[in-house]
Parts: structure tokens; sequence; C-alpha cells
């Protein structure tokens, strides 16, 4: 059913996850499905054999129905934490789509003997703090590089990898000398750590714990119970504020000049596209680019703009990585540059 034409309809909106084994994901689909769609629910879910991922708007009197569906199921149940979004877009979901993949979260894990639903201890907020107050504690944050710049928890360690995939053996490699010490690991809305944590008991960490319910869940708490907030900066989402501001320190610095800055931008120029820090002042000097390669590119004919995007993946492979780019504009580029391809189209190159 499409509810496109109307304006707004009272909902709330609403995502959880859980890992769980889950024998026939067809057949919960179907079931979730019948239901759902009966309940006028909208909205995006995963379903996994390794678990769930839901993101939905439930109409306001279906409420009470939907929770206490959720507490009952089997496969759902008491344990999940229902995430009610405070401030909510108009019409968050115009259908309601349902679909099986191979895993919630993608990791790359083909090891059949690991198993995300054994994981680490939950912590709250308050846990949290006592936790990380130890110096003994490893805090790690499972999100990606341009999350962890404009904002994070005190003494957090990075996991320097732009794909969760690359950061499960990375934050192994980095941390296995110390499988003794407590780890407690954190992301956005929990769904991450939660596998990681799992990953690394797997790996033979003793004491793994994990933010429940993630930065979100802990700054309300913070809030709601004035606790000490140990989070500084932004917690980036995404939407069109690109990020919350926790605190009002301004931990990132602008790329381009190095002055802190967590302004958070794409470059201009699609065949780039790079998530990167910019202040105002560079945006206005480089008209709203990351390099001055991009910034030519966005002058070329139309036509040459498009030959660049068509070419950008097949000869600049690694500039399609966002680390590498980075790196390049740091200044440590080995690899072709935007700047090549932008000469190789002025020279007139064809697609092969
Ligand atoms: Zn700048
Ligand atoms: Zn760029």
């Amino acid at each position: 059913m499409h509810y496109s034409s109307l304006v707004r309809r009272r909902e709330k909106v609403v995502s959880f996850y859980r890992y769980v084994y889950i024998s026939n994901p067809e057949a919960f689909r179907e079931e979730l499905w019948q239901v759902f769609s009966a309940w006028e629910i909208l909205g995006r879910i995963y379903i996994a054999p390794e678990g769930i991922n839901a993101q939905m708007s439930v109409p306001e009197w279906m409420i009470d129905t939907f929770v206490s569906f959720v507490s009952e199921h089997p496969l759902l149940g008491k344990e999940i934490l229902l995430n009610w979004a405070i401030d909510q877009p108009m019409l968050a979901f115009d259908k309601l789509k349902i679909k099986v993949r191979p895993k919630i979260v993608a990791d790359g894990i083909s090891d059949p003997t690991f198993n995300p639903a054994r994981k680490g201890a939950y912590v709250d907020a308050q846990s949290f703090n006592e936790l990380t107050d130890r110096e003994e504690t490893l805090v790690v944050d499972m999100r990606n590089h341009y999350e962890y710049e404009v904002g994070h928890f005190e003494r957090a360690i990075e996991v320097p990898a732009d794909t969760f995939r690359e950061q499960l053996s990375l934050v192994v490699d980095m941390l296995g000398q110390q499988k003794d010490r407590p780890v407690v690991m954190y992301c956005t809305g929990g769904i991450r750590c939660e596998k990681a944590s799992a990953w690394l008991l797997h790996h033979g960490f003793k004491q793994v714990y994990h933010l429940r319910g993630g930065i979100i869940e802990y700054v309300r708490q913070v809030r709601e119970k004035g606790l000490p907030n140990k989070f500084h900066g932004k917690n980036f989402v995404f939407d069109a504020r690109m990020g919350e501001r926790v605190t009002d320190e301004v931990i990132g610095h602008c790329y381009q000049c190095g002055r802190p800055s967590d302004r958070q931008v794409n470059c201009r120029n699609d065949a780039c596209h790079m998530l990167f820090i910019q202040c105002e002042d560079c945006a206005q000097q480089y008209e709203g680019c990351c390099s001055s390669a991009c910034r030519e590119v966005v002058h070329l004919p139309e036509e040459q703009q498009r030959l660049i995007r068509r070419l950008a993946p097949q000869k600049l492979p690694a500039f399609c990585n966002a680390r590498v780019r980075r790196m390049q504009l740091m200044g440590s580029a080995t690899h072709p540059t935007m700047q090549d391809l932008v000469e190789m189209v002025r020279n007139g190159i064809q697609l092969a």
C-alpha cells in the first residue's frame, strides 16, 4: 500500500535489531509481511540467518499492539531495545520492504563456527562511565573514520579502516596482545559493536562489553539521568543535519587548511564525492571541492565530466578507496589522481 499521496499521518519511527539464529528467513519474512502490512506499518527490514535489522514507522494507534508483538515473538523478544526517533522526518517511509539477505551487517566472515549471537555483555551509560574510568579498560570505536574524527568518547581507540569487514580483522591485530584486559566497544546504534564484541570473544578475548543502543542511547541516558558525559564533539548520523552536536567542542580539522572544523561535506565533483571536513573559507576557495583537481572537473563541459565519472572507477581503482584519497589529500600521493584523469580527458582519451 502506498501513502506517498498523504502529507502526514500520525506515526512514530522506530528502529531495532537483534542477532538471533533464524533457521528459515523466508518464512519469517512472510510472517512479518502479513502482520505488518495489515497494521499499515511502513519501512525497511532486513532478515538474515544471523538476525534482523529494522527501521520503520508505526501508526500511533498500532503502537501498543506492535510493542507486544515484538516482546512476545520468540525470534524478537523483550531483550530488544526499541529505538524511537525523537524528531522524525515528515513521512519517513512510503512503503514496506522486507528483504532476505546473507547478513544483516556485511562482515566478510566465512568462519562457520562464528556465532554473532554469542556477544559481549551489554553496558548502559552509567556502567560505561564506570568501566571506562578504569585505566586498564580499552575503549574501542567501531565506526568509520569520518565519524570518529568529528566526535568520540574519551580515550577511544580508532580502528582506522574504511569498511567494517576490514575493521574486524584489524581490531584483532591491534589488540591481540591484550586479551586479558577489559574491552568496551561502541558504535552509533549498537549493531556493529555487538557483532564486533562477538568477534573478539571468538578470538579469545576474556572480558568484552559493548554499549547498548550505541551513542544515540548513551546521550539520551546521560541527559535524562544527569550523568557525566564522556562523548565529545558531534555524533555523525546520515541525514540532512549530518550529525548531532553532543558537546560544543570542535574536535575535527579542515582537511585543506588544518584549522579546527567539523563541517562535513561531500566533494562537489560527483566523480569523487568524497566525504571530508572542510571549513567555510576553504569551501569558498575550492567551491565545495576537496582539491583543485576536483574544482577543475566541475568547470569542465558536462560531456567531459560524464566521461570522468565513468572513467574514475576504471582508471583509478585505488582512488575509489576513501583512505587512499585522504592520503592523497594529506600529500602522500602514490596512486593515479583526479588530476591525472583530468589530463587524460583533456588529451582526448576515449572509453575502452
Ligand atoms: Zn580550511
Ligand atoms: Zn574531490
